[in-house]
């Protein structure tokens, strides 16, 4: 008698996020991805299947156009997110590889053969909590790093900012990852910055950090980080459209980022986001709202020149999508930002879920060590903006003038 052994799968892990329809079936194990709870978003999946090594297995994700009507506008001439892209795939836990999957209007499927008794597959490689615990120890392994607890999430959270470079009469930079959880690769970028921020011998790191403060929000949105939640925060709204007039009890980790940033000043932001459709790493400046001029223009041609020279990665001439909206949607954290600190470059970045179209790399697309590598280059850019930013109480257009 052969005993069959059913494939198990599993979403009870860290950022976990799958529903089984019937997983009995190596041959077609049939899965849905869930939405964030009351939104129509679809985007976010992470499981673990065990159970099938060296069994070939095909893996069908069912209704995922429903999905489809919460994409951004303007998208029409985009590819949608399940086309010409798969999950990526750890067998150890810590390597991802891509495997190609196809998409024929409703389901998403993908086809390969475990090595190991399990196996996880993602939508992009989870970055968990205990990521982010990880990154604050290390940054605080450096006694020069600060750490202050801004405020707390819906569920108690701690939203957790490190300064480097802290001290009064520098540029104030910011950056601020993850405020839609799925969007993991911000996690990964300050992986990299990290590894030059804190490496004594980094000396573009270094005088970085000498001539300006950086405050870093680790995670903008721990609860849907943990839930494994695609844009929502535990309260279900989305935490990119609640900066006009952030509500305390559905928004409270905007509240805290925006009070922390009003006491500090900003001089500089990045907004690291990631999106499911573009084939490109995306930067784009506040332009649209009021008090955008010519100085902030030249401020945001540095920054991208600068990081375009550090990265190939980062390539000039992706527009945005459609064009950008004449109209500043100010409940949008970059644009808030933008309005709110007239003189501020606030840059929102967009990394992809599927590759660039300049360098791609076919065995993992867009992957960690990808977002990590190109982290370690936002330095470059960061120290190139600095003596073109105009910080408050101190006139530095004739410096930015003299720097070219
Ligand atoms: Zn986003």
């Amino acid at each position: 008698m052969t005993i069959k052994i059913a494939p198990r799968v599993t979403a009870q892990i860290p950022s976990g996020r799958i529903e089984v329809i019937d997983a009995s079936d190596p041959s077609a194990i049939r899965l849905r991805v869930p939405s964030d709870p009351g939104t129509p978003y679809i985007s976010w999946y992470n499981f673990r299947l065990s159970g099938l090594r060296g069994v070939p297995t095909t893996v069908i994700f069912e209704d995922t156009a429903s999905g489809l009507v919460a994409r951004h506008g303007n998208r029409a001439g985009y590819e949608d997110q399940w086309t010409n892209t798969g999950p990526l795939i750890s067998e150890d836990g810590a390597t991802w590889r891509r495997v190609p999957a196809s998409y024929d209007g409703e389901t998403f499927r993908f086809s390969f053969t475990p090595t190991r008794d399990v196996v996880q597959i993602a939508k992009f490689a989870p970055f968990g909590p205990e990521r982010d615990e990880a990154l604050l120890y290390r940054a605080l392994s450096n006694p020069g790093v600060r750490h202050r607890q801004i405020g707390q999430s819906v569920q108690g959270r701690p939203i957790d900012m490190v300064t480097f470079g802290a001290g009064r009469g520098k540029p104030v930079l910011w950056i601020v990852t993850r405020l839609h959880p799925s969007e993991t690769q911000g996690g990964f970028l300050l992986e990299g910055l990290w590894d030059r921020l804190l490496d004594p011998a980094d000396g573009a790191a270094r005088v970085l950090l000498e001539r300006a403060e950086l405050n870093v929000v680790i995670n903008g949105n721990p609860d849907g980080s943990a839930l494994g939640l695609s844009r929502s925060n535990a309260a279900g709204v989305n935490l990119n459209r609640m900066w006009e007039d952030p509500d305390p009890e559905k928004a409270p980790e905007v509240v805290a980022i925006r009070e922390a940033m009003l006491s500090r000043g900003v001089d500089f932001s990045l907004d690291a986001h990631a999106d499911q459709e573009l084939r490109c790493n995306f930067i784009w400046p506040s332009e649209n709202v009021p008090g955008w001029n010519a100085d902030r223009a030249h401020q945001f041609t540095v920054f991208e020149d600068a990081w375009a020279l550090a990265s190939p990665d980062y390539e000039k001439g992706h527009p945005y999508p459609g064009g950008c909206p004449k109209e500043p949607r100010l409940s949008m954290g970059w644009n808030w930002i933008g309005a709110t600190f007239p003189k501020s470059l606030s840059v929102l970045l967009e990394q992809p879920f599927k590759d660039i179209s300049s360098h791609p790399v076919a065995e993992t697309g867009w992957c960690p060590a990808r977002a990590r590598d190109f982290g370690r280059s936002l330095v470059t850019p960061m120290l190139a903006v600095l003596p073109h930013l105009a910080v408050e109480g101190a006139d530095r257009t004739a410096a930015c003038r003299a720097a070219g």
